[in-house]
């Protein structure tokens, strides 16, 4: 049994409570690890340590950031396997997902440690002769970083990566499910030259931990990935001291395939946005918007397609889709699966938990279709987080691009077509944060991703993330130091 403590100041410590919480390995159901159940002492305790670093990372200069950034993902590198096979071990999602995450990570450290030395201010040419304005940009402080179970250390990075070039300090809060990895990964700050208290850790509930994290008045901004209800309880909380939020919130993105799309591989497409990560992803591409003409035809190849998927050991490089990893999220699947039936879907596909072979009588859901589904059910207005798709045919461009819209939801979308009018045309409409033509599923440390409507606030990755951590001071010198009249506005 591995024990893990909080990370703070550099050193792994015990949870002032002294209480532990149970990990369990979503394929094989056993207790592997147990964490820091922490609270608002542990949480003061980090906090403290990131606001007693802070000045001297802060004005340590953005190359050398960058060197240690750099340093960092040479590490990951050499890493990143025995970090995926943790990630594994504690969320179930495949190793061949998880390796690539912990693998790729090391690219947003590296291209966000080449950017420190690349943010400029801008001197204003002002109406003035004699005076000098100019901007800069400064860290913010101790900034609090939340993540969700899925994919725990890509989330990080696209966080933590922005935040520290930018000369921020970090106390991070992983979900109570998926901490093991977040903790294997802090001593690695260290060996890259990191000083103690720039990164820090804290583990526990999301109600206790994680609040205590979004309260604390020295935590001076804070970036969340989860669910859209929790992204708005933390920014109703925020709100109190008038925090500045990034949110990465959930979504229920349409997959749109057009009659003359290159039908193979807009069915290999579908498949993935939806059956990948087990469902478990905030891209899922959860409804299918199949033109008509090609509907029936399309749903048989896809079925037929997803349903030689191998179910099993996540660990396997074989394993197309595992357990599902948390207790509540399995029971979450099931549940919505019921409520497409009785709202009148069709299951045309799974539809159940599955026991069969491989499935080690843990946490299975088999990969579910549902179609003679309307945009305005339950199943396809409500995020799933699952291996469940919903399947809506529709007529027109117009048509797809309405029902694609009409959802409280905004953060990615998949368009299959041939028609490159046609592509342009609906990309530019539908209102959400990520649109892939002819392919699905791709994200890259420079390209921002993030969400319209409930899917979020704010972007990650790219140029612009790295302004989510800094702010604006404008700096005023004045040439001839002459008040002419105090009384008025110069
Ligand atoms: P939750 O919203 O339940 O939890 C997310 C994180 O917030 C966890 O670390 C959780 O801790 C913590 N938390 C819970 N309550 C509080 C609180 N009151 N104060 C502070 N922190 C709190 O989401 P899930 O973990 O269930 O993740 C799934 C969701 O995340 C899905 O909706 C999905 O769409 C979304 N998601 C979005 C992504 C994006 O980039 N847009 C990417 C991946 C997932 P604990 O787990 O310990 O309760």
């Amino acid at each position: 049994m591995q024990t893990y403590g909080n990370y703070i100041n550099g050193h792994m410590v015990e949870p002032v409570s002294g209480e532990y919480l149970d990990s369990d390995n979503p394929y094989t159901g056993e207790i592997w690890a147990q964490i820091a159940r922490s609270n608002v002492a542990d949480v003061n305790a980090a906090t403290a340590a990131a606001s007693a670093a802070f000045p001297a990372w802060a004005s340590t200069t953005p190359t050398t950031r960058g060197k240690l950034l750099n340093n960092l993902a040479a590490i990951i590198e050499r890493e990143a396997l025995r970090l995926g096979e943790i990630e594994v071990r504690d969320n179930g999602k495949l190793i061949a997902e998880m390796a690539g995450q912990t693998t790729v990570m090391a690219e947003w450290y590296r291209y966000f440690g080449g950017l420190a030395d690349k943010v400029e201010g801008s001197v204003i040419p002002l109406d003035r002769a004699s005076t000098l304005n100019y901007t800069r940009y400064e860290p913010l402080g101790v900034v609090g970083l939340i993540t969700a179970w899925n994919s725990p250390l890509l989330l990080l990075a696209w966080k933590l990566a922005a935040a520290l070039a930018a000369g921020n300090c970090a106390v991070i809060k992983p979900s109570e499910f998926t901490s093991a990895s977040t903790l294997e990964f802090m001593p690695l700050f260290e060996e890259a030259g990191f000083p103690p208290g720039v990164v820090n850790a804290v583990t526990g509930l999301g109600n206790e931990c994680g609040q205590a994290l979004v309260d604390h008045p020295d935590i001076v901004k804070l970036a969340f990935t989860g669910s859209d209800a929790t992204g708005q309880h933390i920014y109703q909380s925020a709100a109190k001291q008038l925090k500045p939020v990034t949110l990465e919130l959930g979504g229920k993105s349409p997959n749109i395939v057009f009659e003359d799309a290159d039908f193979e591989s807009a069915v290999m497409g579908v498949i993935s946005g939806i059956f990948a990560a087990t469902g478990q992803t905030c891209i899922a591409g959860s409804r299918a918007l199949v033109q008509r003409s090609i509907h029936d035809a399309f749903v048989e190849r896809l079925t037929e397609v997803a349903g030689e998927a191998t179910i099993g050991d996540p660990m396997s490089m074989d394993t197309h889709v595992g357990p599902v990893t948390t207790e509540p999220q399995f029971q979450k699947i099931l549940h919505y699966i019921n409520v497409a039936r009785e709202d009148g879907a069709t299951c045309v596909m799974g539809g159940d938990l599955y026991t069969g072979p491989g499935s080690a009588g843990t946490r299975f859901v088999q990969p579910t279709v549902f179609t003679n589904v309307t945009n305005d059910m339950r199943i396809a207005q409500e995020e799933v987080f699952g291996p469940v798709l919903s399947v809506i045919p529709f007529d027109t461009e117009e048509e797809a691009i309405q029902i694609g819209n009409d959802i409280n939801f905004g953060l990615a979308a998949g368009v299959w077509t041939q028609n490159i009018g046609r592509a342009v045309r609906v990309s530019d409409a539908l209102r959400c944060g990520t649109v892939w033509v002819n392919t699905y599923r791709a994200v890259s440390f420079n390209s921002p991703f993030g969400g319209y409507k409930r899917s979020g606030l704010g972007r990650e990755s790219g140029q612009e993330a790295i302004k989510e951590y800094l702010q604006t001071k404008s700096v005023w010198i004045a040439q001839d130091s002459s008040v002419a009249n105090p009384f008025v506005m110069r």
